[in-house]
């Protein structure tokens, strides 16, 4: 029996390595009501890089809680987004590999593999009726050509990681997803079929996929763009998915992943509609909710823990043009919105936690601070065993604020429970 993903699961992003436990607690509580939420630990190579941790460590930090908790379901560590280059320091502590492709789709790959693709996959071609979507799709052989041109080098790549990794780990024991989300257009439901026929042709047994979807999915805040249009798109990909399991014998799990995917309130009712009607499972990734809480839970201890929790923003503003740079694609911020230093000084407990907390209806919730704290973790990750410290210090506020917001802002909304 190979590794299987649950059918529900939980991406969670413990940047300081501190707050497993709590997170873990909010699938517990989960649990307890029914809702089977599997937990996946992910870190990327370039938070590893950032933090100065390594995978073994998050590895390590994953299986304490789960001692701790004495949970005993299923849960997965997360190789976030690797390549080629970054996949070796992964192979002995993880068991899911989010493969990302994205820098490879559009390179030039050719006219022959195109080719050989649309001769290899006639039925692409015409008018395509999926079960669960209303309009067949409408294509002709060079539309899917040009759709191959631009995906099969980036799927082809999949395919060479995925060995890589199959060589290392042996098939079936551990769980591969493609991400093609860091790129600049949306996949939309037709590209996907043809990304996922080709994925099946590389014979990578993928549980999961993560297309960029309409509108915008930034750090950390709500989602932006056409709720409709998001809604129809999420659920003609559910339909191409369920199609393409069964049309190229795909793992019968296989299922969406949303990256970026907490805090974006507006599209959970949606994306939980579609889930119900289609009986799809879906993996929603966090990472950065959780390092907001840490410094929510920090400001709401006061004293030190407060002095502390401003200070990383005084830091933070300070920097942030060199923060925000590599995120330009995935935060908006209006620098006119961020306070400045001196305000921030004078605040309450109170008041720094109302203004990151992400809390639509309060009045004070200020989106250009939170995104701006989001990518800050940097400062944090400069202040080394001090940040480590008070995080202990104010483990309670924290642990709290931790689960609580996992638990009642994002399986809640989200999971049918
Ligand atoms: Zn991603």
């Amino acid at each position: 029996m190979p590794l299987t993903l649950g059918k529900f699961s939980l991406g969670v992003g413990d940047r300081f390595a501190h707050q497993a436990r709590a997170q873990l607690q909010a699938c517990a509580l989960a649990a307890k009501e029914g809702a089977d939420v599997t937990p996946v630990w992910n870190k990327s190579y370039r938070e590893h890089m950032i933090i100065g941790s390594t995978p073994e460590s998050a590895r390590q930090a994953a299986s304490a809680a789960v001692r701790q908790l004495g949970w005993t379901a299923a849960y997965h560590v997360d190789a976030d987004h690797i390549n080629l280059k970054t996949v070796d320091g992964f192979l002995d502590s993880c068991d899911f590999y989010t493969i990302d492709v994205a820098d490879a789709i559009g390179e030039a790959g050719g006219a022959e593999p195109a080719e050989a693709f649309v001769k290899r996959h006639p039925e692409l071609a015409g008018s395509l009726s999926i079960p669960g979507i209303g309009e067949p799709f409408q294509t002709t052989s060079e539309s899917v050509a040009a759709i191959a041109r631009k995906y099969l080098p980036a799927v082809g790549q999949a395919g060479e990681i995925y060995r890589r990794i199959e060589n290392a780990k042996g098939a079936g024991n551990f769980i591969s997803e493609v991400s093609m989300d860091e790129t600049d257009s949306p996949q939309t439901p037709a590209e996907l079929l043809v990304i996922l026929a080709a994925i099946a042709d590389e014979k990578i047994p993928i549980q999961t996929i993560a297309p960029k979807f309409t509108g915008r999915f930034n750090k950390g805040v709500d989602y932006v763009g056409d709720i409709a249009q998001f809604e129809k798109e999420f659920q003609d990909d559910l339909a191409v998915v369920a199609h393409a399991v069964e049309r190229y014998g795909l793992p019968a799990n296989l299922k969406l992943s949303v990256h970026s995917g907490s805090d974006k309130f507006s599209i959970y009712p949606p994306i939980r509609r579609a889930l119900a009607r289609s009986g799809a499972g879906v993996h929603l990734k966090t990472a950065g909710t959780t390092w907001l809480e840490e410094l929510i839970g920090l400001a709401e201890a006061g004293g030190d823990g407060l002095a502390l929790a401003k200070e990383v923003y005084e830091e933070a503003y300070a920097h942030r043009e060199e923060l925000c740079a590599p995120y330009a694609a995935v935060i908006d911020i209006d620098p006119a919105r961020l306070p400045p230093i001196e305000t921030v000084r004078g605040w309450t407990p109170d008041q720094y936690v109302n203004t990151l907390r992400h809390d639509r209806a309060c009045p004070d919730f200020n989106p250009h601070v939170r995104q701006l704290l989001h990518v800050g973790y940097k400062v944090a990750a400069k202040m080394g065993d001090r940040y480590l410290a008070m995080l202990q210090t104010c483990e309670e506020p924290i642990a709290r604020n931790v689960t609580h917001n996992l638990l009642e802002r994002h399986i809640r909304p989200l999971f049918p429970m």
